[in-house]
């Protein structure tokens, strides 16, 4: 089984009866609509960069509903898709865990609305959330969508393997490009801190790079301490 993941599992469900996001939020799965997909895949890189892992999920989906039906994401650091006005189209949950002996076997989980009317949306996220059928009007092919998405997340992930530094610039750089956090005022709340500033960049270990009034150094922030992250009012 693990000689596999070294390429990758894929797992697609139609529906989620529990889906889920970050902080174990719950994340709304209707069927016969929108894309679920799991990959499960052997990291291969080193457990400081596996943050990169979940950026590599975020820019690769993001490529691929671009390719497939020519809607433009946005990335919101850490995980999340956005279209339109900054609604939320997709979400990224990446995972790792210690699999046999020394392994390490990770799981990018990753759901995108695909072609769920605006009208379906529950009450708490109709606001909030959007779907490529309501930003482009037009039904999109959620098995290309799903191929994409591998063959993007395949190319990113040998980027993270074989090509070291250079590979994780390429990534910064192409996530940075379609990012909608960055170079934003933002205020975010991580565990008891709330901090507001300016969104300067990702590091070499997708941290956030916060500049924050008065600091003379970049603050750095790892997502997995984020509660939330929201535009600071102007
Ligand atoms: P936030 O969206 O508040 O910044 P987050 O990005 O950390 O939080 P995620 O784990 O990515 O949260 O997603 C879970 C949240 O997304 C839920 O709490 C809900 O507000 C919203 N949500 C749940 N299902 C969907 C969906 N299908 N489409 C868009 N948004 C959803």
């Amino acid at each position: 089984m693990l000689a596999h993941l070294a390429e990758g599992i894929l797992v697609v469900a139609d529906r989620q009866t529990s889906g889920r996001g970050r902080l174990g939020r719950a994340w709304h799965s209707p069927p016969g609509c929108n894309v679920y997909m799991s990959i499960a895949f052997l990291p291969a890189i080193s457990q400081r960069k596996s943050p990169l892992l979940s950026l590599a999920a975020g820019l690769s989906s993001a490529l691929a509903i671009k390719a497939v039906t020519g809607l433009d994401v946005r990335l919101k650091w850490p995980n999340d898709l956005l279209a339109g006005k900054s609604k939320k189209l997709g979400g990224i949950l990446l995972e790792t865990r210690s699999g046999p002996g020394r392994t390490q076997v990770s799981v990018a989980g990753i759901g995108i609305n695909v072609n769920i009317p605006k009208e379906s949306f529950p009450a708490d996220i109709a606001r909030t959330a959007t779907s490529v059928f309501a930003e482009t009007g037009e039904m999109a092919d959620r098995n290309a969508l799903i191929a994409a998405v591998c063959r993007e997340f395949g190319y990113w992930l040998s980027v993270l393997r074989k090509e070291g530094e250079k590979g994780v610039q390429k990534l910064l750089k192409a996530y940075t490009g379609i990012s909608d956090t960055i170079g934003r005022k933002v205020k975010i709340k991580a565990g008891e801190m709330e901090f507001e500033g300016t969104a300067a960049g990702i590091d070499q270990e997708g941290m956030l790079l916060m500049k924050l009034p008065g600091a003379r150094q970049l603050k750095r922030v790892p997502a997995g301490e984020v509660q939330s992250l929201r535009a600071a009012r102007r």
